[in-house]
């Protein structure tokens, strides 16, 4: 049987507070044998926890401030530290965290987007926790923070930047995995095909992002790691690769990258 593995989800959120132990049964059934839940707020680090200690051999837990949330101010900001530093043994990465300049258009709060980042870069550099970057429309102050960090894994989840970036992360040093998902089975994911159709596979994790980017025909839905298979079927047909050796090599991927299997 197929065997997958969601690098991105977030299982702690409050759309599956009710269900989610059957949305994991139902991904273990679709062959989803991992799935790597991120935090994005202190008030989802105890349910990311929490699943966590109720399926150790299938979920991960990863915490970290999104950018999202950097206007709770200074006092949240270092609550929420304090926390990731006491659970830092049972945490896989540190992450959700980057910069999002998308809908922030003061310079004032983009400067404290990289303050946060920056902190959370380098937490991850002190314990050596692998980092989950989301980075939208901030392209080069993401590369430049991650660079000056150090920080060895790297993962670019739903990688949004085009080839010619990609080259220039592979060619950092830095141990970098792109974030696949279900951006690529979008009528509008004409970049997102372009660019995961040229990146080597075993730099590839697959995520869903769940509840978030249902892929189609699913789209709209509340996203569940199960709809992986979905993603993998795309990236094989676009790659012309076998759909065993893309979900095999990705899977490794994914267990190399956060430091689990043999
Ligand atoms: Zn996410």
């Amino acid at each position: 049987m197929i065997r997958l593995f969601d690098s991105h989800a977030h299982l702690g959120a409050k759309e599956f507070a009710l269900d989610y132990d059957k949305v994991v049964a139902q991904s273990l059934a679709a062959g989803v044998m991992h799935i790597a839940n991120c935090s994005d707020s202190l008030e989802s680090f105890t349910p990311t926890l929490d699943i966590k200690a109720k399926y150790p051999n299938v979920c991960l837990s990863c915490l970290g401030i999104h950018p999202e949330f950097v206007g709770m101010g200074p006092k949240y900001i270092d609550r929420a530290i304090k926390e990731m530093v006491k659970n830092i043994d049972k945490i896989d990465a540190i992450g959700e965290v980057g910069l999002d300049y998308h809908y922030t258009q003061s310079l004032r709060q983009r400067a404290e987007e990289r303050d946060l980042f920056t902190k959370m870069c380098e937490l991850a550099k002190k314990y050596s926790k692998p980092l989950i970057v989301h980075s939208r429309d901030a392209d080069e102050d993401t590369f430049a923070i991650l660079k000056k960090s150090g920080v060895e894994k790297v993962d670019l989840h739903c990688y949004s930047g085009n080839t010619a970036l990609a080259k220039e992360y592979l060619a950092s040093g830095m141990d970098v995995r792109f974030g696949v998902g279900g951006i690529i089975t979008f009528k509008t994911g004409t970049k997102s095909r372009e660019v995961a159709s040229q990146l080597p596979l075993d730099r590839i994790m697959l995520e869903t992002d769940s509840p978030s980017l249902a892929p189609n025909p699913l789209r709209g839905t509340r996203n569940e790691p199960k709809n992986l298979i979905y993603i993998v079927k795309v990236l094989s047909d676009l790659r012309f690769e076998d759909l065993d050796k893309v979900a095999s090599q990705t899977y490794d991927s994914a267990e190399r990258f956060y430091g689990i299997g043999d």
